[in-house]
C-alpha cells in the first residue's frame, strides 16, 4: 500500500480504458467509471447507483439512481456543473429500497459519503449501505451559469450543440456536434470556480475505492487509483474479467508525474488560502469578537 500526501492511499495505480466498444464510444475518458458499476451491478455487488444523468438543460446534470446497464450509460461524460449526487443517498436507500448502493461523484461528494458512514447523523441506515464507491480526480467545478458563461462567451458556442468538454493541455475544449473543436485558455475560467473548490484538500478522491481520471494517462486511457479492500476486488476480477485493457502507468506518457503535479498545486494552493482565510479570521474577531 502506498501512502502519499498529495495522492492518498493506494495499491495500485495503472493506466487503462474499457474493452466495452459502446461504452468507449461514449466515455469521457477509458470508461472506467461506467464499466465498474455495470460490472458491479451485474455481479450484484451494488443493486443500483447514484450517478450524474442529464438534466433540463443542456449539460445541467441531474443525480438519479441507475438500476440496469443501459441507465448506467446514460450518465456517460463529465458535466462540469454541480450534481447533488449526495442528496440522493436516502432517496436510493429509502424510495428505491436499494441496500447495496454504488456512488459516484467528484472528490468532496465522495467525503461527504464517507463522512455520512462515520457520522450518519440523520441518514442512520446509510452506513452500512454504501457497497461501491468510485471517485472522479477534480481540480474544480463550476456553477450551471458559469459553465454557461465559459462555453457560449469564450468558446462562442451554443451549450446546445456542444457534443462534450474537456480540460486539459492548459485549455477548456467544446467539441461540438458538428466536429469542431473551440478552446478557451483555461486560465479564463478560473475565476468561474466555485469558491468552495479553493479550500479543498483532494485532488484524486482519495476516499473512494476506485478513483479515476484523464490526467496522466493519453486520450481516450484513464488514470485508476485502486483504493480500498473493496475497490481492489472489484478491480482485480474485472480486470480478470477481460473488461479493461491496461498499461503500467510508468510505461505512459505523461503519466504520474503530471497528476502529482497537479495533485500539488491543488493542494498546496488551498491550503494557502485556507491559512490566509484563518488568518483574516483571526484578526478580524480579534478586531469585533461580535461581528
Ligand atoms: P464515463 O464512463 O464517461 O462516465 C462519467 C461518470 O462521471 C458517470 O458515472 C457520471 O455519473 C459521472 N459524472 C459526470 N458528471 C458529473 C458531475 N458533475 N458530478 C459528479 N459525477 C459526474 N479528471 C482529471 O483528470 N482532472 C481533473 O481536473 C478533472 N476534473 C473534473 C471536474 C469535474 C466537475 C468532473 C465531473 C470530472 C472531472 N474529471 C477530471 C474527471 C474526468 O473528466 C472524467 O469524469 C473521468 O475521467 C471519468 O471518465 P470515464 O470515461 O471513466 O467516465
Amino acid at each position: 500500500m502506498v501512502s502519499d500526501p498529495y495522492l492518498g492511499k493506494y495499491t495500485t495505480c495503472i493506466s487503462a480504458r474499457s474493452t466495452d466498444r459502446e461504452i468507449l464510444k461514449k466515455a469521457q475518458d477509458g470508461g472506467i467509471a461506467t464499466t465498474l458499476m455495470v460490472y458491479a451491478l451485474e455481479e450484484g455487488i451494488i443493486d443500483g447507483t447514484i450517478v450524474a444523468g442529464e438534466g433540463d438543460l443542456p449539460w445541467k446534470p441531474r443525480p438519479f439512481v441507475a438500476m440496469s446497464r443501459k441507465d448506467i450509460l446514460k450518465a456517460q461524460k463529465a458535466k462540469y456543473n454541480i450534481s447533488p449526487q449526495i442528496s440522493w443517498i436516502k432517496e436510493a436507500t429509502r424510495s428505491f429500497g436499494l441496500d447495496k448502493v454504488g456512488v459516484t461523484g467528484v472528490c468532496c461528494q465522495i467525503q461527504a459519503v464517507r463522512k455520512a458512514q462515520l457520522y450518519p447523523i440523520n441518514m442512520r441506515d446509510i452506513p452500512g449501505k454504501i457497497a461501491f464507491v468510485v471517485g472522479l480526480f477534480c481540480m474544480e467545478n463550476f456553477l450551471y451559469d458559469s459553465i454557461q458563461a465559459i462555453v457560449e462567451d469564450h468558446t462562442n458556442q451554443s451549450l446546445s450543440s456542444v457534443e462534450k468538454m474537456r480540460i486539459g493541455k492548459g485549455k477548456f475544449q467544446v467539441y461540438t456536434e458538428r466536429g469542431n473543436v473551440a478552446t478557451a485558455p483555461l486560465q479564463a475560467t478560473h475565476k468561474y470556480g466555485q469558491p468552495g473548490c479553493y479550500v479543498c484538500l483532494d485532488y484524486v478522491s482519495n476516499l473512494a475505492d476506485i478513483s479515476t481520471g484523464s490526467v496522466g494517462s493519453p486520450d481516450g486511457w484513464s488514470t485508476v487509483f485502486v483504493r480500498t479492500r473493496v475497490g481492489n476486488d472489484i478491480w482485480s476480477k474485472a480486470v480478470d474479467a477481460g473488461l479493461f485493457e491496461t498499461k503500467p502507468i510508468e510505461e505512459v506518457k505523461p503519466g504520474l508525474e503530471l497528476v502529482m503535479k497537479l495533485a500539488k498545486i491543488k493542494l498546496d494552493g488551498n491550503r494557502k488560502t485556507l491559512e490566509e482565510r484563518r488568518n483574516f479570521g483571526v484578526n478580524k474577531a480579534l478586531r469585533d469578537p461580535y461581528a
